[in-house]
């Protein structure tokens, strides 16, 4: 069964720890993100980026993930990461996606709170959760999201608190100086703004760019409010480092290298989990 986002965020933030959510692309990516929920018992967050759905829609996605967790007992809950579009955030939530992150960092702050509270209204009255942004993430070197070297606008602590307030969003994704993509130089990640930011506002926090982000940095983040951490750049680049070598000397059937593949996100996602669980 497909488990409630709120639910699972809700009990990290009171427990210290974070759910990491792993951007997923394909059927491996879903099955490898369960298996190692499964094998260390910890509740995960499958992602669906809005930006990387042109091999599958909506209601396949839930068909699929939801066949997948059928006879899970951890709980897992089915995400829709960053989109902009308020159409498509319909079309997920309409689909069963338990969670939304609609993304208006981009726009100007009224029509950003506008715009989400609208969402969260709508996805409220169904039972889904609602992420919204404030501030804007890089992105960095090789990033899959975005343009190069665009800088970081941290999140202003007050603004978010008024953000929540007025949209009654159930988590925000805070601007700290983490990147979409892979770092190009030494990360300034400010846990002195998230701590002020948490203390404003109260309700689970997210930390984008959870790729290469330092292990410290990462156990301070979860100490100051973030419940759900989000990882893509690494699962694709691993994946596809370890598929070269591996195609070096060996000329597998497709459905071997469909395995072995899913063996190598799972490396990746074991580690963040462990790391998440902050114990
Ligand atoms: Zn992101």
């Amino acid at each position: 069964m497909i488990a409630r986002m709120q639910d699972i965020l809700n009990h990290a933030y009171e427990n210290r720890y974070a759910v990491g959510a792993f951007n997923c692309y394909s059927y491996e990516t879903a099955k490898a993100v369960a298996r190692v929920a499964e094998k260390l018992n910890t509740p995960a967050i499958i992602a669906f980026g809005a930006k990387y759905l042109d091999n599958m829609e909506f209601n396949e996605i839930h068909a699929v993930v939801s066949a997948l967790l059928e006879n899970h007992d951890v709980p897992i809950a089915l995400h829709l990461d960053h989109c902009s579009k308020v159409e498509d955030v319909y079309r997920a939530i309409n689909a069963g996606f338990t969670s939304v992150m609609y993304d208006g960092s981009h726009l100007p702050f009224e029509e950003n709170v506008a715009n989400t509270k609208r969402v969260v209204e709508v996805a409220h009255s169904v039972g889904v959760s609602v992420e919204a942004e404030l501030g804007s993430i890089a992105t960095g070197l090789d990033s899959h999201e975005g343009e190069v070297g665009a800088l970081t606008k941290y999140t202003d602590p007050d603004k978010a608190r008024e953000f929540v307030e007025r949209t009654g969003v159930d988590c925000l994704a805070v601007s700290i100086g983490t990147v979409h993509g892979h770092y190009k130089g030494e990360p300034n990640i400010r846990l002195d703004i998230l701590k002020e930011i948490n203390e404003k506002v109260g309700i689970p926090l997210v930390l984008h760019g959870g790729s290469g982000t330092p292990e410290d940095k990462i156990r301070g983040s979860i100490d100051n409010g973030i419940a759900k951490i989000n990882v893509n750049t690494e699962i694709s680049s691993y994946t596809i480092e370890k598929t070269r070598e591996f195609l070096k000397d060996n000329n597998p059937h497709l459905s071997v290298l469909y395995l072995r593949q899913q063996e190598y996100m799972m490396e990746v996602i074991e580690r963040y989990m462990k790391l998440f669980k902050n114990d």
